[in-house]
């Protein structure tokens, strides 16, 4: 059946506005790269990094992360890397940060909350990233930012660790993109503010419908509930696209809502620009285009 599905491969998807959507890969570790290549990614739209600090009794170092960053974006050659920084705290934890035990952990000091409180830790990520961004063609992704104030302390810190690589006469890439996700509902609502911060945003919507419709996106006893065609969701999503586009950025679905083929016809219908899925994923997308048109 995979064979078959092959033929797929080179199938182009439009939306609504004309455009070219690049269906990309989500990817959790550097070697599935080559799986996201096979099967015909033409980027890859989430590159999540927590495996690089999960499983381990320390933090890793930059030179570990650099490696990691370098191989998946030498592989990718001038096709866009999205590397979204940590995403720790939630339900994933790690023993040797001895975080404060919390009692609503997914609404507690989760992923850029966690960077922005331990500015070590995300510096040395930043610092890895850019020094890895020589060598393709890198974007650099926040995650669960939920305000402005938020947005432009990260890219504060980034800006630092630029002027510090800098003054050590290490080199680093200066033409790098810079996104967020928007998986909180707040940064949907003020999505037009946070566009003209940045150059692409990618749509989470595994948290997002789970903040939005107050459902843990884990809790059997209420999965009935997690609905991605909820009407919240879908006008969060069509104000998203359109804010974004009134700026003049593109807007891209990394949760698993870009892998729904029941989903495609109204994520194309609101122009959406780049679907990341996981990259087994990617070829089934093609083939369900394909019969729809
Ligand atoms: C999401 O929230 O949709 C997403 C892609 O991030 P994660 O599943 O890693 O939380
Ligand atoms: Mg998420």
């Amino acid at each position: 059946e995979k064979r078959e599905l092959l033929k797929y491969k080179d199938v182009e998807i439009k939306n609504k506005l004309g455009r070219k959507v690049e269906i990309a890969a989500n990817i959790g570790n550097p070697f599935e790269v080559d799986i996201a290549l096979k099967y015909g990614a033409e980027g890859i739209g989430l590159f999540r990094t927590e495996f690089l600090y999960m499983d381990k009794t320390s933090m890793p170092t930059e030179n570990e992360q650099f490696e990691a960053y370098k191989y998946v974006l030498e592989k990718m050659k001038d096709r866009l890397v999205i590397i979204r920084t940590l995403d720790i705290g939630g339900d994933k934890n790690l023993p040797y940060l001895n975080l404060e035990k919390e009692m609503n952990p997914f609404l507690g000091l989760r992923a850029i909350r966690l960077c922005l409180n331990k500015r070590d830790i995300f510096k040395t990520q930043l610092r890895a990233l850019l020094r890895a961004g020589l060598y393709g063609n890198l974007g650099i992704m926040f995650p669960m930012i939920s305000s402005l104030e938020e947005l432009k302390e990260a890219k504060n810190i980034l800006k630092e660790v630029e002027r510090e690589l800098e003054a050590e006469g290490v080199e680093y890439s200066k033409d790098y993109k810079v996104g967020i996700m928007i998986e909180t509902p707040s940064s949907a609502i003020i999505s037009d503010i946070l566009a003209k911060e940045v150059d692409f945003f990618s749509i989470g919507t595994n948290d997002l419908i789970q903040y939005t419709l107050a459902v843990d996106r884990m809790n059997q006893n209420v999965s009935y509930l997690y609905n991605p065609n909820h009407p919240a969701i879908l006008r969060l999503i069509k104000t998203v696209i359109d804010n974004a586009h009134k700026e003049g950025i593109w807007v891209g679905m990394c949760g698993e809502m870009a892998a729904d083929v029941n989903m495609l016809n109204t994520l194309l219908e609101f122009g959406i620009d780049e679907l990341s899925v996981s990259p087994p994923m990617i070829l089934k997308l093609k083939k369900s285009s394909g019969q729809a048109s």
